[in-house]
């Protein structure tokens, strides 16, 4: 089965109302490949997910950038998967690595986050990817099967999500993964799927590449047979988000 592209603008923290509504203009007026092409998903900081919502074109989609791991409650400050199937949000982008990195965030605690999203109806972005210190030590795909792991052993449906690999020493730095870099560790990943989950997963989950993707760089990383798409952080502010979702055709 044809695993469609994908591409995902994460926004981070970053904007005002006036800027979101310049970036959905722009978006709104961009010439792209059709859904049957490409899914397109914008991810604004929570506090614009309405508004960004009410005013994007709608065959592309909004994601909340991250939820919380149970059912809402006493939980001050955050945000729960009930809340964002309540106002239609249908994605959640889990486990990214800033979270991972500043708020602590434990593969345990991410597995048991994309979980209960799924449960909730909720689609699920779940980043995966190891640091610099982790790549020249050897163990890169050691550390991406274990995010992976923690996520498998809690999720038995994976037809809600899209795995993104984000090798931090990529993320902001414009230092982006060769395409050989990022396809070797897709078709490592897609192994371990099909080994530790199911031929049929490996075969049909969608694993994106995330990591100074740019204009430039697009195209030759999406033409990797297991890069079905990418995770754009810094470049999906900006008009050249256009350019990357356009590597789809
Ligand atoms: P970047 O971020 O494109 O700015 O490197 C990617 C991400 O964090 O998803």
């Amino acid at each position: 089965m044809a695993r469609k592209f994908f591409v995902g603008g994460n926004w981070k923290c970053n904007g005002t109302a006036e800027e979101v509504k310049k970036i959905v203009n722009t978006l709104n007026e961009a010439q792209v490949p059709s859904q049957d092409v490409v899914e397109v998903v914008v991810s604004p900081p929570y506090v614009f997910l309405p508004l960004t919502k009410s005013i994007l074109r709608p065959d592309f989609h909004v994601a909340a950038q991250n939820c919380w791991v149970k059912k809402g409650g006493a939980y001050t400050g955050e945000v729960s998967a009930e809340m964002l199937v309540n106002l239609d949000i249908p994605w959640v982008i889990l486990g990214h690595s800033e979270r991972r990195a500043l708020l602590n965030e434990s593969n345990e605690f991410v597995g048991d986050k994309v979980a209960y999203a799924l449960a909730q109806g909720l689609k699920v972005i779940a980043c995966v990817g190891e640091t610099l210190e982790q790549r020249e030590a050897g163990s890169t795909m050691d550390v991406v099967a274990a995010q992976t792991k923690a996520i498998a052993d809690r999720v038995s449906n994976w037809s809600n999500v899209v795995i993104a690999y984000e090798p931090v020493w990529a993320i902001g730095t414009g230092k982006v993964a060769s395409p050989a870099q990022a396809q070797e560790v897709h078709d490592e990943l897609r192994k371990w799927l099909a080994k530790n989950v199911s031929a049929d997963v490996a075969a049909t989950t969608r694993i994106i590449y995330g990591g100074s993707v740019n204009g430039g760089n697009c195209k030759e990383l999406g033409g990797q047979a297991d890069v079905d798409g990418f995770l754009v952080g810094g470049a999906s502010l900006k008009p050249e988000f256009i350019d990357i979702i356009k590597a789809a055709e």
